[in-house]
């Protein structure tokens, strides 16, 4: 069906019959609700059918871009989106109910009828009062839509305080638990329209300086939502971005000049309280991070910033009460004692930062503080100690990858000092060991004068090329030193459709008429082991590139084309696929 870009005034004319006469039903019966604008031409509306479905609409000036629906149609418009794209026809030509389209000719003509009611006309003939006793009635059997509206109108600030926002969320929540009793991707998106909405009117009201029914908001979401995941395994990646949302508010509040201190104090004992509950913890993925900084970034000197210190003295005190000795231990020592270090550091107590950064050297993201105040102050031979003692501690605790990071610091000092020698020491030793990268063979380059390079780089090649490495490795170092000759013997030599296809603009280049037969060689092959849809349809684009790219490709295709024609004619989705070559 033929119906992108056109314009939404005769965007119907495309349509059949009987998708037209079902929208314009949908559309009279008043089933189509919630039309508005959420920006930049994207319109949505809610479809009442046996479900409810929401429809997008896409507009490209007067045009149609697209439409969605969540009915599960194949085909766009499904009745749902077609009916909605009639509201917003009728919506932008201002008119309030245009529900039958012009007959085209006499004999179409339907007898004259008495013009229907539509949606909108009710709405604006029932009283306010009616209206009201509607909703209530209404709120008793359809949860999904009290929520919407609660989510909506609860203004002002604070109208429900925290325990209405717990229970709202209790509600919102239960809406998107599936019948196998947890939150899964679908109800995930019913839930998020009524969540969204509360966070956009969180929002505004922060905006108008109003913050206690945000930071009840925020709360509710952190304590709801973390309960979700003892019960839901699968719902937490989808569900964290509320928790989010609600720091986002926290940190609003702490931010702003216009918040009572009394209510930053409150926030922040409140955070203080809620980050050692082993729900966060153990279920808490990153956000519990976004928590600990707010409690530091906004930590008051004097008794509040004790009271962090002796929690996470607290916290410590309990990991080494444990016996265990597992990574989760050391993770979790690691995490609050860095809380420690970035706390004084927050008030400016750098004495006793010093003092626990050095007590815990072992730690290598503590050796790395400590590491980055030598550097600043250009202290090279402590530094170079540092990382010294920082890699044999690493053999010894069998850390390969800790070990190379160390050794990009050594790199790293030696381009801050300039020193040429350390600088191409520590790139090839790095290249050897961090998987040939190009990056370091550029920094062996860089060390070079450039009539001493040439030989260097030819010994280094020939070293590659002796261990017999994938070609993954030795290509990109042959496209630096642009020695096509042996990318391309490379290429040929390991037999890598890939790599032809990824160098394909300088193979083209150098070796126009080589690379076209290793091409459809390795076309045939592809093609003989070709064996789905999707792999049918990765032949075809082959063969239109060779076509469109290479000297002789036209005549090459059509007669791969003929060739496996003859040979596949059994498989009918390639055939079907090889149609559509033009
Ligand atoms: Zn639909």
């Amino acid at each position: 069906m033929n119906w992108l870009n056109e314009p939404l005034s005769t965007i119907d004319r495309q349509w059949p019959a009987a998708l037209l006469k079902k929208a314009e039903t949908f559309l009279r019966q008043g089933k189509v609700d919630e039309l508005e604008e959420t920006g930049n031409g994207n319109w949505i509306a809610f479809v009442r059918d046996t479900k409810d479905c929401d429809v997008q609409i896409r507009l490209l000036g007067a045009e149609v871009a697209g439409c969605q629906c969540d009915c599960g149609a194949d085909t766009m418009p499904c009745e749902h989106a077609a009916a909605a794209m009639l509201a917003l026809r009728d919506r932008l030509a201002g008119a309030p109910a245009k529900t039958t389209r012009k007959a085209k000719t006499a004999l179409e003509k339907k007898p004259a009828r008495k013009k229907k009611e539509t949606f909108e006309d009710i709405l604006n003939r029932v009283s306010h009062d009616e209206l009201k006793a509607f909703l209530k009635e209404a709120f008793g059997r359809q949860r999904d839509f009290r929520n919407m509206f609660m989510a909506r109108f609860a203004e002002p600030d604070d109208a429900l305080g925290k325990a209405g926002y717990v229970k709202l969320l209790k509600n919102i929540l239960r809406s998107g638990v599936s019948r196998w009793g947890y939150i899964d991707g679908r109800g995930f998106r019913k839930i998020a329209k009524p969540m969204n909405e509360l966070i956009k009117q969180a929002h505004i009201q922060i905006d108008k300086k109003q913050f206690l029914g945000p930071m009840h908001l925020g709360q509710a979401m952190l304590e709801e939502i973390s309960e979700q995941f003892t019960t839901d395994y699968d719902g937490g990646g989808y569900l964290q971005g509320f928790i989010h949302e609600g720091i986002q508010f926290f940190k609003k509040i702490f931010q702003s000049a216009d918040t009572a201190q009394s209510l930053k104090n409150e926030l922040w004992n409140y955070l203080l309280e809620q980050c050692p509950k082993p729900i966060y913890l153990d279920y808490g993925g990153t956000y519990h991070g976004e928590m600990m900084e707010l409690l530091v970034v906004y930590a008051q000197a004097g008794e509040p910033e004790n009271r962090l210190h002796r929690l996470l003295d607290e916290q410590l005190l309990a990991l080494s009460a444990t016996s265990r000795q597992d990574y989760l231990r050391e993770f979790r020592k690691k995490y609050w004692l860095g809380w420690k270090i970035d706390l004084y550091r927050q008030l400016g107590r750098v004495a006793e930062m010093n003092a626990l950064v050095d007590a815990n050297l072992q730690v290598p993201e503590f050796r790395q503080i400590k590491l980055e105040q030598t550097i600043a102050d250009e202290r090279w031979d402590a530094a170079l100690a540092l990382i010294k003692e920082g890699i044999a501690l690493a053999i010894e605790q069998k850390h390969p990858g800790t070990v190379t990071e160390w050794k990009k610091q050594l790199l790293r000092i030696a381009q801050l000092r300039g020193d040429r020698e350390q600088l191409r020491a520590q790139a090839q030793e790095l290249f050897q060991t961090d998987r040939f990268r190009l990056e370091y063979f550029k920094i062996i380059k860089s060390s070079y004068a450039p009539d001493e390079w040439s030989e260097a780089a030819r010994t280094i090649i020939s070293a590659l090329e002796k261990r017999e490495l994938p070609p993954d490795y030795l290509l990109p170092v042959l496209e630096e030193e642009q020695d096509w000759p042996r990318m391309f013997a490379c290429i040929r030599r390991e037999g890598r459709f890939d790599m032809l296809l990824r160098y394909e603009p300088v193979m083209l280049e150098h070796f126009p008429q080589e690379s076209e037969k290793l091409y459809a060689s390795w076309l045939r092959q592809t093609a003989e082991r070709a064996s789905n849809r999707d792999e049918y349809k990765q032949v075809v684009a082959l063969l239109q590139n060779l076509a469109q790219k290479y000297p002789n490709g036209k005549e090459n295709t059509a007669s791969l084309v003929r060739e496996f024609r003859e040979r596949y004619k059994r498989r009918m989705a390639m055939l079907e696929e090889m149609d559509k070559i033009k």
